[in-house]
């Protein structure tokens, strides 16, 4: 008797590889997949069809739809959730992105809770959650706050959706926060509009591929399905990485990615076009945990590259073109669009320019040329030099001050963490648990919290000490409340100050009509 898998988001660009790394598992009876009932979902799954047969049950629905959702995990052991709705379209979408990573992730919730033997359920979540990093905290690991980009409606909605399966009462469950993919299809959905330009220069980053990250998947299954459940591995939340090899900043990206199209960093872009804060990304110290698990890190961000590029038009104009051409095809003429920061300083939108700048006044200092722009990858920082490979390297995370404090005795054993623990930490996030007794090692039982504001809210000491989450009222965006919220949460100010001034008294929120704006308090 082999088992029955229900997938979402397999049109995308991590489920494009997860289906058929799955489909090599012999003791996969079935994959239920569920698509978008569309022109473009419905052609791809025709493919899909003709290579798998009767190995795929297709639904043609919406994940924000309860019954869909009910008829696609009815009968699985595994339910998979890929599906999310993803920049650039959360940008210009915010409703539909709502729909599918909060909506959609209730409604999977639900239908797992109804069943009597409850499938095992894995979560891809993002290292968006965390929000910006810079040269002052470049590494970080699960159980750091989450801070995600102002106006990032992505990341707020995936913070969400998060707090549903750590609230839900599914026996098996795992999050996993993908960091930044490099897929096949990069180029072309990541250079139609200004997203580009959203990269800070400086941002640490550490990629992982879209072929391994579908192999991590397999390999989860796989394990747990032959050793009938794989220790350590249910009801966590991870971090996906690609290793030492894939950790560098924007700038080597752009640096290595232009370089196979004989460009460069430099020849291609200039240092004002890009923001300077409110993006995310980092290096993970704790990325080896799923890799020690599952044995999935193959392949470095430099080959694939090389291998996007070759099947691109880029790549046969590169060789005829001189770069200053290939410039203004393929980069300059994005600077206008309505997603690039270049147009927001141009249409004077305040709000994001504050969001991504600090302030209209920091334009005005902004280099214009390379040589006077301090490049991290070069181990320049705006206030000195520093040792880029040193700053890299994981054995140095102590020596540099790089590991947070989540706020309570790390040193102790989960087995022995207890109220003591519990008022520790919710003091460090400036509110209180309110809760008077607690079984010593239990982390999954709900506590009653109170946060600074006096909101009272539930939540397992696992989503509080272990993954980062808070307040469900006031520290899930929106509105981003951050520069308050640091005011008296340690646990935020550690990490927000390092890309924020103290004196920022802004609260950001959408309007009406989706414009960016923020009023001071
Ligand atoms: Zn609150």
């Amino acid at each position: 008797m082999g088992i029955i898998v229900a997938l979402t988001g397999s049109s995308g660009n991590m489920g494009r590889e997860t289906l058929p790394a799955l489909m090599s598992l012999p003791f996969i009876d079935r994959i239920n997949l569920l698509y978008l009932d569309n022109r473009r979902e419905r052609r791809f799954a025709r493919k899909i069809k003709r290579r798998y047969g009767d190995r795929v049950f297709q639904i043609f629905g919406n994940i924000a739809n309860e019954d869909d959702c009910e008829k696609l995990i009815s009968d699985a052991d595994y339910v998979i959730n890929l599906a999310a709705v993803i920049p650039p379209a959360s940008d210009s979408e915010p409703e539909k992105t709502r729909e599918c990573n909060v909506t959609g992730v209730k409604n999977l919730v639900k239908a797992i809770e109804r069943r009597e033997k409850q499938p095992g359920f894995i979560h891809t979540s993002t290292v968006a959650v965390y929000g910006n990093r810079n040269y002052l905290h470049p590494w970080g690991r699960v159980g750091d706050p989450l801070l995600p980009s102002v106006y990032d409606v992505y990341a707020a909605t995936k913070v969400k959706g998060e707090r549903i399966i750590l609230d839900s009462n599914i026996e098996k469950w795992s999050i996993l926060r993908q960091t930044a993919i490099l897929h096949n299809r990069m180029l072309t959905d990541n250079m139609k509009d200004g997203l580009m330009f959203h990269t800070c220069f400086n941002v640490p980053l550490e990629w992982v591929t879209s072929r391994d990250s579908g192999l991590l998947i397999k390999n989860i299954i796989k394990r747990d399905y032959e050793e009938g459940g794989v220790e350590n591995y249910w009801n966590r939340v991870f971090n996906i990485g690609g290793g030492d090899k894939n950790r560098v900043t924007g700038y080597d990206t752009f640096e290595e990615g232009f370089g196979i199209i004989g460009g460069s960093a430099e020849k291609f872009m200039r240092p004002g076009w890009n923001s300077i804060r409110n993006f995310h990304g980092m290096w993970f110290s704790d990325s080896d945990e799923l890799q020690d698990m599952f044995d999935f890190q193959r392949e470095s961000v430099k080959d694939y590259w090389l291998e996007i590029l070759k099947s691109h038009p880029y790549y046969k104009i590169a060789k005829i073109l001189p770069p200053v051409i290939i410039r203004k095809l393929a980069i300059e003429r994005l600077l206008p669009d309505p997603n690039s920061p270049s147009r927001w300083i141009k249409n004077g939108d305040e709000g994001k320019v504050k969001a991504y700048f600090g302030s209209k006044e920091n334009l005005k200092c902004m280099p214009e040329d390379w040589k006077d722009f301090a490049v991290l990858a070069k181990g320049r920082l705006p206030d000195g030099d520093v040792n880029y490979r040193e700053l890299k390297n994981i054995k140095n995370l102590k020596k540099y001050g790089f590991v947070l404090p989540h706020g309570y005795d790390e040193t102790k054993a989960d087995s022995e963490l207890d109220l003591d623990d519990m008022r520790a930490a919710a003091e460090y996030r400036g509110g209180e648990v309110v809760s008077e007794e607690m079984n010593k090692g239990d982390l999954y039982t709900k506590l009653l919290w109170r946060c600074h504001d006096g909101h009272e809210f539930y939540a397992s000491p696992y989503a509080v000490l272990k993954a980062g989450h808070w307040c469900p009222e006031c520290t899930e965006p929106e509105p981003w409340d951050f520069d308050r919220l640091s005011k008296f949460m340690p646990y935020y100010a550690n990490v927000w100050y390092d890309t924020h001034a103290k004196g920022e008294n802004v609260v950001y929120f959408f309007d009406d009509e989706h414009h960016a704006k923020f009023t001071r308090f």
